[in-house]
């Protein structure tokens, strides 16, 4: 048994990990005790000679240093925020975060004589604290638990059967298992889901992750993902939802308890009517391509801005056009906005156009402009260009040398825009550079944990 138990102050870690410990037989680990015992003093005197900034490096240290061995494991409220303390706490253990309303936080913790973070007052610092915390404690976890109406006993009893049982039933997973064969998945992928969940029995605490599409079937997010949850040691096994109905992979996702979805065409904008919290990049864009459960609550994101803004990120305040004007216009204009370009969008449908450029403060017009602008950047956000179509959106004599030409369209790896881009002496960025980029925070947002770009590229092959 090796758990890991993190979570705002005053949500119980540590009294709930001590009872669990006591419970499961194994030694107890506070990180907020280990560095007062090496430093010699308290975490409130650390605070006031070292500042934050001492205290977090000997937190990092004291994460490094824990015992691979079973154990409990409570952290301090700050810890999850560096990733590379999420890293070492997730290597081969189970993290439960609890939580606790922000007055139940507030009584617990007024008495306290640990130092505040900021001058705001207890309420207010509590409130904006885990605001601005919530989604990293998130990320870091398996399994979310809210300990407000509970005692530290009964959260301790409650983490003990977690882990000897799951969540599962029995006949959720038969369930989830006929939806499977049945959706049209390879034979040998339903073959290894189908030994994945029967191992639930043995290692209930196994999570699941998925792409939820249709089609999904040629995704490359399962072993993409499945390499990266196996490199880090994750107790985590990720599969694809092929279905037409959003709401039966949500069903499925439900009996399997699963933990996190990957969301793909046609459900980016669906998706959103099933979430409880929803980020301001979904908002804004209008889409969500991440999903995350915990404690019964749906939390969307958007990451697939961040794989167009990262590999344009050195051309802040460029000008530039998108073509097109769906889903990956959006996130092609909220990024690029994001990075201060003058932006213009041009479609074959001008209307289309028109009321995206509306949104996001840019120029539009029709494909038929593009000779008028001349801009450093260009982004294809259509289809044109996808195997098995041989058109190019441009023309050669539409480029100049030294334009950055990003291709959105990902199949094939080498697009005709894309050959054209670079015989005509421009930059060219592929459709793979945002696929990686995306699933690069997306497994960031699934797990806390900042896989570096190149292992991701290695491992997509
Ligand atoms: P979408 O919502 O269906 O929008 C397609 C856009 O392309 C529309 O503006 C449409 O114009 C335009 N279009 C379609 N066919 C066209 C044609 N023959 N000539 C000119 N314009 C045409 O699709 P989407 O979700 O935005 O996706 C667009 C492409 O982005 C996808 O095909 C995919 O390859 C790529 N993508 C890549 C990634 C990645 O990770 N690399 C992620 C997402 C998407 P109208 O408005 O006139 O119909």
């Amino acid at each position: 048994m090796n758990v890991v138990l993190t979570g705002f102050r005053g949500t119980g870690k540590t009294e709930s990990g001590r009872l669990l410990a006591r419970l499961l037989d194994v030694p107890f680990y506070d990180t907020d005790a280990l560095v007062e015992e090496e430093a010699g003093a308290t975490v409130h005197e650390i605070f006031e000679q070292e500042g934050e900034e001492g205290f977090r490096a000997r937190e990092k240290r004291a994460i490094a240093g824990l015992p691979r061995g079973p154990g409990v494991f409570a952290t301090g409220g700050g810890a999850v925020i560096d990733p590379e303390n999420v890293e070492h706490l997730r290597r081969g253990r189970t993290v439960v975060l609890l939580n606790a309303d922000e007055s139940t936080i507030e009584k617990r913790i007024q008495h306290s004589t640990r130092p505040a973070l900021t001058r705001m007052g207890l309420r207010a610092e509590i409130h904006a604290l885990m605001e601005s915390r919530r989604d990293v404690y998130l990320a870091a976890a398996d399994y979310c638990i809210d300990t407000s109406a509970r005692s530290a006993n009964e959260v301790a009893i409650g983490i003990k059967r977690l882990l000897a049982e799951g969540v599962t039933k029995e006949s959720g997973r038969r369930e989830a298992l006929r939806a499977f064969a049945g959706s049209g998945i390879h034979q040998s992928e339903a073959a290894e889901l189908a030994t994945m969940v029967k191992a639930l029995s043995e290692n209930p605490v196994l999570r699941f992750y998925g792409i939820a599409g249709y089609p999904s079937l040629h995704s490359r997010s399962p072993p993409l993902f499945r390499r990266l949850f196996s490199y880090f040691d994750i107790n985590a096994y990720y599969t694809r939802f092929h279905d037409p109905a959003l709401t039966r992979i949500l069903g499925t996702a439900r009996d399997l308890d699963v933990r996190g979805l990957s969301v793909t065409i046609p459900f980016k904008q669906e998706i959103m009517g099933h979430l409880d919290r929803m980020d301001a990049h979904c908002r804004a864009i209008g889409a969500c391509n991440t999903v995350l459960f915990c404690g019964g609550e749906a939390h969307g994101y958007n990451t697939d801005w961040l794989g167009i803004r990262d590999p344009l990120a050195s051309l802040r305040g460029s000008r530039a056009v998108v073509l097109g004007a769906g889903g990956a216009a959006a996130a092609a204009a909220y990024a690029l906005r994001a990075l201060e370009m003058e932006v213009t969008l041009l479609n074959r449908t001008v209307e289309r156009a028109e009321a995206l450029a509306e949104r996001f403060g840019c120029h539009h017009g029709s494909l038929r402009d593009f000779g008028s602008i001349r801009p450093d950047v260009v982004v294809n956000a259509t289809p044109v260009g996808m195997e098995s179509d041989t058109a190019s959106p441009l023309k050669k004599s539409d480029l100049a040398p030294g334009m950055t030409v990003f291709d959105l369209v990902y199949t094939p790896p080498e697009t005709p825009l894309i050959r054209i881009a670079r015989s005509a002496g421009c930059t060219a960025i592929t459709g793979k550079e945002m696929f990686i980029r995306q699933a690069r925070a997306q497994f960031r947002q699934f797990t806390g944990i900042d896989a570096p770009l190149e292992m991701i590229r290695e491992f997509l092959g």
